[in-house]
C-alpha cells in the first residue's frame, strides 16, 4: 500500500521519526507519523498491524535525492563554489572546500539549470563539516524560491517509481501502482 498526502495528494509521503511522549505512546497503537516530501505537510496516520522496528538510521524528515548540480555558498567574508550532492526542501550536502564551520550561517545558490535563475537561499546553517562535505540546513528562502526547489524536487521525484510505504520504510515501485492508493484521514489528537 502506499500513502497519498492529504493536502496535496501526491504519493510522495515518507514515515518519519517519532517526536516526543505523545507520539511514542501512539505508536504502541499503530499510528505514526509521515511527511509529504512536496508540499511539507506532516500528519499522523493509522497503520493497523504494521510494526516499525527502529531502522531509521535517516531521521532527516525529508528525503534527500541525489543530485549534481553547481551551487555557491557564501558566507561572512567566505565565498565557495562547488557542487550539489543531495538535495531536499529542507536542506543539502554540498561538495566544496569552505572555511565554514558547523553552526555557521551563510546564503546558497542552486544553480539547477542553465535556463533559469539560481534558486537562492538567504539564509541556511551549517549543521556538519565531514572533509569537503558540508551539510546545510536551509533557513529561509528568497521569494518564491522555496516553492520553485519544490517545483524541481517533483520533476526528480515522478521521475521514480511511486513510493511505496513498507514496514521496513523502504522504496519500492513493485506492483504499487495497480493497486489503488490510500488517502489518509488524518489523525488529530
Ligand atoms: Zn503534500
Amino acid at each position: 500500500m502506499y500513502l497519498i498526502c492529504p493536502k496535496c495528494s501526491r504519493e510522495f509521503v515518507k514515515r518519519v521519526s517519532r517526536q516526543g511522549k505523545l507520539e511514542r505512546f501512539l505508536s504502541v497503537f499503530y499510528v505514526y507519523p509521515f511527511r509529504c516530501q512536496l508540499c511539507g505537510y506532516r500528519f499522523r496516520f493509522l497503520q493497523w498491524g504494521i510494526r516499525y522496528h527502529r531502522i531509521q538510521e535517516d531521521r532527516r524528515e525529508y528525503e534527500r535525492l541525489n543530485v549534481n548540480f553547481p551551487l555557491a555558498v557564501r558566507g561572512e567574508s567566505v565565498y565557495a563554489e562547488g557542487k550539489l550532492a543531495d538535495v531536499s526542501l529542507a536542506g543539502c550536502t554540498a561538495t566544496l572546500d569552505t572555511a565554514l564551520g558547523a553552526g555557521d550561517l551563510c546564503t546558497v545558490s542552486l544553480y539547477l539549470s542553465n535556463d533559469i535563475l539560481p534558486i537562492r537561499i538567504n539564509a541556511a546553517v551549517v549543521r556538519s563539516v565531514r572533509s569537503n562535505s558540508l551539510g546545510i540546513e536551509f533557513l529561509k528562502f528568497q521569494d518564491n524560491d522555496r516553492e520553485r526547489l519544490q517545483l524541481f524536487i517533483r520533476g526528480l521525484l515522478v521521475g521514480r517509481p511511486a513510493a511505496a510505504v513498507s514496514p521496513h520504510g523502504s522504496v519500492s515501485g513493485d506492483g504499487a501502482s495497480s493497486r489503488p492508493p490510500i488517502i489518509p484521514n488524518p489523525v488529530e489528537f
